[in-house]
């Protein structure tokens, strides 16, 4: 897995993009959340209660949560050399430090939420309920590099959308962390809940560049489709199938703004028979979310 170490300036810019958008966030109107995973994901299963923290001070407006937690940064160490360079690199640059630091301008929380990078073994970034904290493995970025190669990207080319689908899985991760924290009422497939999360914040809070990031994210389920065989397991998977997760996307983006967006349609990317329903879909979409984070935001 030589690029990524090849590639630790990219993967800076990355991140960097990453503390952008969640700069954005500081938006008082505004909502977020998301992770997406590309193979396995989210460890969301029973979560031995276990309350962090408890550093209360609230703010008192009416229907607002009381504050009693932060993003907090756990420090790592990498045991796969491969990683090494990019790994001293967001140390050095307080990447997610910054990126926390915004987020607790931005949000509520009940507790705190933990958030590192690590090389964890497999390809893999996730939400964890039983210890509350977001880990995004340098194994998935690894990966989604040599997904883009796989599609005849260059390696600029291919860093470069590595880069955004980063930013649309972390936001992907923190929906599902919002998700439980905020206990919120999540009716249908939490896997989806979280995708479309991500596409919410990506289209609106960050807009053109967010839009490049759902694209990004589109394009990794489409090779990573093409690349494998379906079975039982994958069919029973809780994650959407990647040709779902696909047309999901690409339905948000085209729904936000039909007009703007019509090239999906006329290329061929999204059936005119889908695309018809997206517009409603997309305003459903932001307006749930829009109202179930409300209570959650700070000034
Ligand atoms: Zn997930």
């Amino acid at each position: 897995m030589g690029p990524l170490s090849k590639n630790k300036l990219n993967l800076l810019i990355v991140l960097g993009t990453l503390v952008l958008i969640l700069g954005c966030m500081c938006d008082p109107n505004r909502n977020d959340s998301g992770d997406l995973s590309l193979s396995s994901d989210s460890n969301s299963e029973d979560a031995p209660a276990r309350d962090d923290s408890d550093t209360g001070d609230d703010s008192g407006k009416p229907g607002q949560r009381d504050d009693k937690g932060d993003f907090v940064v756990e420090s790592t160490d990498v045991e796969n050399p491969n990683f090494e360079s990019v790994h001293r690199e967001i140390t050095r640059a307080k990447v997610l430090e910054k990126a926390a630091d915004k987020l607790n301008r931005t949000l509520i929380l009940p507790h705190d939420i933990t958030l590192r990078t690590k090389d964890c073994g497999t390809v893999n970034a996730f939400y964890d309920p039983r210890d509350k904290s977001i880990t995004f493995c340098y194994e998935l970025m690894a990966h989604l590099f040599n997904l883009f190669k796989s599609d005849g990207a260059s390696d600029q080319e291919a860093n470069e959308q590595m880069a955004k689908a980063v930013n649309f899985i972390f936001l992907h991760e923190l929906g599902h962390a919002l998700i439980d924290s905020y206990e919120l009422p999540i009716t249908a497939n939490e896997e989806d809940a979280a995708d479309r999360c991500s596409s919410y914040i990506c289209i609106e809070e960050i807009g053109e560049e967010g839009v490049e990031w759902v694209v990004a994210a589109a394009e990794a389920f489409y090779i990573q489709s093409k690349n494998r065989q379906i079975g039982k397991e994958g069919l029973a998977d809780e994650h959407l199938l990647e040709e779902q997760r696909f047309f999901n996307s690409l339905c948000m983006i085209y729904g936000s703004n039909p007009n703007k967006y019509s090239q999906f349609v006329s290329r061929g990317l999204l059936p005119e028979a889908r695309a018809v329903r997206c517009p409603s879909e997309y305003a459903k979409t932001a307006k749930a979310w829009e109202q179930l984070l409300e209570p959650w935001r700070k000034d």
